[in-house]
C-alpha cells in the first residue's frame, strides 16, 4: 500500500513502476486487491501520499486506478481526449510534485485511441478541435509508414505512442519545476501504452 508518508519517501522512481507493473498483472489476471472502502477512508482523510500521476485519454475503457490495482489516495489521475496536455494539468503535476510529494509521473497512451484517430482524420467538432490539433505533432513525427490512414493499425499505434512522447516533451518544456525536478532525479517523466484489448500496460 502507498497511503504513508514513510512508503512514498522510501521509494525511488522506478520502484514505483515496478509496484504499478505489479499492479497490472493483478489487474490482467483478475486477481485486484480486496479493498475495505471505510479502512481506506480511514487512512486517508487527514492526507494523502500518492506514488504516481498518471495522465491517461479519457476514454472509458481506461479506468486508470482500476488498470493499476490502486485504490483511494495512491494516484493522482489527470484525464483528457488524448491524452494531451494543458496549463491546468502541468499545475496540477507540479502541486503532485512539490507538494505531495509524488514521484513517478505517466503519460499513457492507448490503443483504439478515439481521439488521435480523429486527429489523423482531420475531424472537427467545437471545442474538441482544440485537442485533437495538439495531436498534429505526433502525426507529422511519424513517418516511414504507408499508408498513413485509421484503417493502419501500426501506424496509429506510432502515432498513439509519439502522442504520448509528445505530450512529455510539452510537460518538459512547460514546466520547469517538473524539469528540474527530474534532472536532480527526484522525479521521473515516463510514457506508456494501454492496451484495452489485453488489459496489459506496457512501459517505455
Ligand atoms: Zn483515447
Amino acid at each position: 500500500m502507498s497511503l504513508h508518508k514513510n512508503i512514498q519517501e522510501i521509494l525511488t522512481p522506478d520502484q514505483v513502476i515496478e509496484l504499478l507493473k505489479k499492479g497490472n498483472e493483478r489487474f490482467v489476471n483478475d486477481d485486484l486487491r480486496n479493498v475495505k472502502t471505510h479502512h481506506v477512508l480511514e487512512l486517508t482523510k487527514e492526507a494523502q501520499y500518492p506514488l504516481a500521476a498518471v495522465l491517461a485519454c479519457m476514454d472509458s475503457r481506461v479506468p486508470v486506478e482500476r488498470i493499476f490495482d490502486k485504490t483511494i489516495g495512491e494516484l493522482f489521475t489527470f484525464r483528457s481526449p488524448g491524452n494531451v496536455v494543458n496549463k491546468d494539468i502541468i499545475g496540477g503535476m507540479e502541486y503532485a510534485a512539490k507538494v505531495a510529494g509524488t514521484k513517478l509521473f505517466v503519460v499513457m497512451g492507448h490503443t483504439g485511441c478515439g481521439a488521435v484517430n480523429a486527429a489523423i482524420k482531420g475531424t472537427k467538432l467545437g471545442n474538441l478541435t482544440h485537442s485533437l490539433d495538439k495531436i498534429k505533432p505526433a502525426i507529422e513525427q511519424t513517418k516511414g509508414f504507408v499508408p498513413k490512414t485509421v484503417k493502419n493499425i501500426k501506424y496509429v499505434n506510432a502515432v498513439i505512442d509519439n502522442n504520448t512522447l509528445h505530450s512529455i516533451e510539452t510537460i518538459r518544456k512547460e514546466s520547469e519545476i517538473l524539469r528540474d525536478m527530474e534532472e536532480k532525479g527526484e522525479i521521473k517523466i515516463v510514457a506508456a501504452m494501454y492496451n484495452i484489448a489485453t488489459g496489459i500496460v506496457i512501459f517505455h
